[in-house]
């Protein structure tokens, strides 16, 4: 790891990880697609790979295989962990490439159960109720994880905000709960720039770094950022599993990281705009916009979704989320639909909601394709500007908070 002192989060989402770039004569960041790199010395990378195989530390000196290490995937995880104010970050081929090997790291230990609050990003869901990595799963409410707790307890899973009804979490209250049970917290939908959860006590800061880290939505990736400790074990997860990010992923997520600051400030400033105009609309039922904010509203409409869906036009219709252009999807269809719907229902995901990710395009054209959207999906509607604003049931409705989730 770099030890420049601490410097401010807007300084390190452009300089972290490329400190040594001046005394290299480099300004941009290098490439480095190899997948082998030569050695005269193999007495000396024998001793490099026992010390691999017993932390899973970073390889000092040379890399010896891409499936080990890469020198640009490597300047990623430097500066996501500088972001998140952890020790270490491990970067994946995907977010779930990286929740599963957080999965792997705690089973091989023999601690196979987890205890996890809905509602989570529907592939983590399934990924955790199948058991097709053989753990075993209690879902609970943020109140009851302390009881959940078992001996063989390898983990304890959260989103907050979470995906899609952006319910959030006491991160803090639930850290302590866990005792020594390292809690895994999905930061996707905050970032860093929002929310740090290894401040309050998050052993382990998951990312699908596919969409605010990257940012642009064309390169698929994820990170868990951690202690040097954890992060030892997932390389080794990393190397046996071989779940590794490709090193042009690394170096586009590198180069997301620097705007992120500035992009989730701007997103979130619309999705606010947006979030007050839709919970202002009668022909929105609820809207979930967290305290934190975030470039991410949820809302709820009276007529059918899939006419929402249908009726946008500048909003691209599609799943995932954080690029610089807005998306719409309907959970219950697609981002969720492996979810169980009696599941969905237990975590608050109702027929009736749309997730929206806010991106950077002008607040007014938004609300004119949303407007036309709503329209369209509930005919009889007089439209707005007709008593909506004078209607006090349609406040922002607040996202649910622990006790309620
Ligand atoms: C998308 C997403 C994931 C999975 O990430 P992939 O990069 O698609 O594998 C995990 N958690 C959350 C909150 C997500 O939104």
């Amino acid at each position: 790891m770099e030890t420049t002192q601490r410097r401010a989060p807007a300084t390190e989402a452009v300089h972290a990880g490329r400190d040594d770039l001046a005394a290299l004569g480099l300004h941009a960041v290098p490439l480095d697609l190899s997948t082998t790199y030569p050695s005269r010395d193999s007495r000396d990378e024998a001793r490099r790979i026992d010390a691999f195989a017993a932390t899973g530390a970073r390889l000092d000196g040379p890399p010896i295989y891409a499936r080990v290490d890469n020198p640009t995937t490597a300047r990623f995880e430097t500066a996501l962990a500088r972001l998140e104010g952890t020790q270490d970050a491990v970067a994946f081929a995907s977010g779930m490439a990286a929740l599963s090997a957080c999965l792997l790291a705690r089973s091989a230990l023999g601690l196979r159960h987890v205890v996890a609050v809905r509602p989570l990003y529907g592939s983590s869901d399934h990924l955790l109720s199948s058991g097709l990595l053989g753990t075993e799963v209690t879902w609970t409410d943020p109140a009851g994880i302390a009881d959940a707790i078992r001996p063989d307890t390898g983990l304890v899973v959260v989103e907050t905000p979470a995906n899609p009804t952006l319910a959030e979490i006491d991160l803090r209250a639930v850290a302590h709960d866990c005792g020594s049970v390292p809690l895994l917290a999905d930061n996707t939908f905050a970032t860093p720039v929002l929310q740090r959860p290894a401040e309050s006590g998050a052993r382990i800061v998951l990312h699908s770094a596919t969409k605010y880290l990257g940012g642009h939505g064309d390169v698929l990736g994820g990170a868990v950022a951690c202690d040097e400790e954890f992060a030892g074990a997932l390389r080794q997860v990393r190397f046996a599993t071989g779940a590794v990010l490709h090193p042009l992923a690394g170096y586009l997520l590198l180069r997301g990281l620097a705007t992120l600051p500035v992009r989730m400030r701007a997103a979130s400033a619309t999705a606010a705009e947006l979030a007050a105009r839709l919970a202002a609309d009668p022909r929105v039922s609820a809207v979930h916009y967290p305290r934190i904010g975030g470039a991410m509203v949820s809302f709820e409409v009276h007529g059918d979704p899939h006419a929402v869906i249908g009726g946008v036009r500048l909003i691209t219709p599609a799943v995932s989320l954080g690029s610089v252009d807005t998306l719409i999807q309907h959970p219950a269809s697609i981002s969720h639909r492996v979810v169980p719907a009696g599941a969905r229902a237990d975590g608050g995901v109702s027929e009736q909601l749309l997730r929206m990710s806010v991106g950077l395009e002008d607040p007014a054209d938004l609300w004119a394709d949303l407007d036309t959207a709503l329209a369209s999906a509930d005919p009889g509607d007089p439209g707005p500007g007709h008593g909506a604003e004078d209607n006090p049931a349609r406040r922002l409705k607040e996202t649910r908070t622990s006790d309620s989730a």
